[in-house]
């Protein structure tokens, strides 16, 4: 049993404090934090375990559980949130992991800001966008991505990560209109001094419907880490496309919400059904012509066509998408206006 720590009284000031050390909250604090949390209820579910909302004297966190035979998971992912400067406007916020229990029975819990939108798969099926919104959106995920692909050199340095399991269910929207980026159960992180990439060994990779053409055809070089960062591109391309086409825009009303792919392949696609589809059919999802004739939605249209390129040497950056889109990008004061309808 630990002795009880003095702790400030909310997590804002207790991340100011520590977030100097680049890596979060000291262990012996997260482990508090973890024991402090009330449960109230489920808001996700998803592959590895339930998503709940909860509360830490008052205020609003969510509560990952792992199911017990996803310990690899767990591990994974709060490894990643505890390198060094993950702290991102776009990335969800980390503010604790705990594990607890002995032999068979094992908790595993990650804690995080929680973000009341929900996912962007879910917003996606209840809101429309507008041009600015859309911007807003997909350049605070460029953003996202971005830092997350790119390795900071130095002692208090931060690997390259990529994240390999991209999609509309995976980002969260934030209250001011901005996404970040979650789920990092997936991710692998790159030092080129070390030139080893730490991938899983046997666990499952990413989700099949948002497979770019190379993971589906077997011709990645799953060792050479740029590539994973070219498939994370593929992937956003398709989240891009999501939230295009709920993107009102003069007369144009947006379609009905739909996930990529939805008229070519079945719920839940097997691998070769994909392939299929992405490989031998090429097929993309469907680009309405009146995109062409605003600013905002043609270069929406020509960025996403230039991520899901079928060769990945070809595919923009993350870096470029964010320049590209951040000369587009409105100002302040209609930022604030985005959110208020
Ligand atoms: P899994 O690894 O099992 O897929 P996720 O981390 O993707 O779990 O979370 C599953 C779902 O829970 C998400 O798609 C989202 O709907 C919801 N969710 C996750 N984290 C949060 C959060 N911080 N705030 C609000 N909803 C969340
Ligand atoms: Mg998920
Ligand atoms: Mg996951």
């Amino acid at each position: 049993p630990c002795a009880e720590l003095k702790l400030p009284a909310n997590l804002a000031q207790l991340i100011e404090q520590s977030s100097g050390s680049g890596s979060g909250l000291p262990l012996m604090v997260q482990r508090t934090i973890a024991k402090q949390v009330e449960m109230e209820r489920v808001i996700g579910k998803g592959r590895y375990g339930e998503v709940w909302l909860a509360k830490w004297r008052g205020e609003k966190v969510a509560a990952k559980i792992f199911f017990t035979i996803e310990e690899k998971s767990w591990i994974r992912e709060t490894g990643v949130y505890q390198s060094v400067l993950m702290r991102h406007d776009n990335l969800l916020g980390f503010i604790a992991a705990d594990i607890k229990g002995t032999g068979s029975w094992t908790q595993m819990l990650l804690i995080t800001d929680y973000h009341e939108h929900g996912s962007l798969f879910d917003y996606l099926k209840t809101h429309t966008l507008n041009p600015d919104s859309l911007l807003l959106m997909a350049w605070s995920i460029s953003r996202g991505l971005t830092h997350l692909h790119t390795e900071i050199y130095g002692v208090h340095g931060k690997p390259s990560i990529a994240h390999r399991d991209i999609k509309s269910k995976n980002i969260l929207v934030k209250l001011n209109g901005e996404c970040c980026i979650a789920d990092f159960g997936l991710a692998v992180k790159f030092e080129a001094n070390r030139n080893k990439i730490d991938l899983p060994g046997t666990e499952k990779s990413g989700t099949k419907r948002y497979m770019a053409p190379e993971i589906l055809d077997g011709t990645m070089d799953i060792q050479n880490f740029d590539s994973h960062k070219m498939t994370d591109i593929y992937a956003f391309a398709l989240v891009l496309w999501e939230m295009s086409s709920r993107c009102c825009f003069g007369c144009y009303e947006a379609i009905p919400y739909q996930i990529p792919f939805q008229d070519a392949v079945p719920s839940d696609p097997s691998f070769e059904e994909m392939r299929q589809v992405v490989c031998i059919e090429k097929v993309r999802p469907n680009i309405p012509p009146v995109w062409k004739t605003h600013e905002i939605m043609n270069i929406m249209m020509k960025t996403m066509q230039e991520m899901w390129h079928e060769n990945p040497g070809v595919r923009l950056t993350a870096l470029r998408i964010k320049k590209t889109l951040s000369r587009l990008k409105p100002s302040e004061d209609s930022v604030l206006n985005i959110m208020s309808d």
